[in-house]
């Protein structure tokens, strides 16, 4: 896995360098390949708050950031289910994903926990799902890309009872550190860190894509 991962680094390092700021681009037929993101939260509910911390905030800012990452890779068609602080429902969100017939689905979030020290980074999956199917493989593939990517403790996959079952693609939901770990929290406010984070997610889209239909993405280098 690390050796395909570094071999994408560079091809998106190089498409960046060649296509510049993403307004300066022109691209070629819409692509065919369309992720969903989402950002956890939002509007009326603010997720996890400590002090003047809100999750939503940060979920939206790390998901903007592997949106930017998308948006330079002319494969990649990104629609997100928020792009303010605004209130969604779970349903909206999926319908989203579901109306625009997306390969992939990344609910992206921050955890909390009333056991101070919790750490790290974990990905959940709907526990409607088969151990076989592709929204395993897809959280297993962007776990590894995340916890490799920042040092995190990796807390693994799991499966949990979640509105992701609703998803007619792979989907899965990243909880990328804990706001109540005082140190973690501080890590996730660094924009450094958010964007380690939202570049190994974007490594980990393009890892499962080309993992999952090799014939209709890789060719596409
Ligand atoms: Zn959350």
């Amino acid at each position: 896995m690390s050796i395909v991962v570094v071999v994408i680094a560079a091809v998106a390092t190089g498409a960046f360098l060649l296509l510049g700021n993403h307004g300066m681009r022109s691209r070629g037929p819409s692509p065919s390949t369309i992720v969903v993101l989402d950002a956890g939260h939002g509007g009326r509910d603010p997720g996890a708050v400590y002090g003047d911390v809100h999750e939503a905030d940060l979920n939206l800012a790390v998901m903007k950031q592997v949106a930017e990452f998308l948006d330079t890779d002319p494969r990649i068609g990104v629609h997100m289910t928020r792009t303010l602080d605004i209130s969604v429902s779970l349903e909206d969100r999926i319908g989203l994903a579901n109306d625009s017939d997306a390969a992939l689905y990344l609910s992206i979030q921050s955890n909390a926990s009333t056991v101070s020290d919790a750490s790290g980074i974990e990905t959940l999956v709907s526990d409607q799902v088969a151990q076989d199917a592709a929204a395993w493989q897809w959280a297993e593939i962007l776990q590894d890309a995340v916890t490799n990517a920042t040092g995190a403790r990796d807390r693994g996959v799991r499966s949990q009872d979640l509105y992701l079952h609703r998803a007619e693609m792979p989907a899965a939901l990243i909880e990328i550190g804990f706001l109540s770990n005082r140190a973690e929290r501080e890590k996730l406010l660094d924009p450094t860190y958010q964007n380690t984070i939202a570049k190994a997610i974007y490594n980990g889209i393009v890892t499962y894509l080309t993992f999952s239909s090799p014939n209709e993405f890789a060719d596409k280098f």
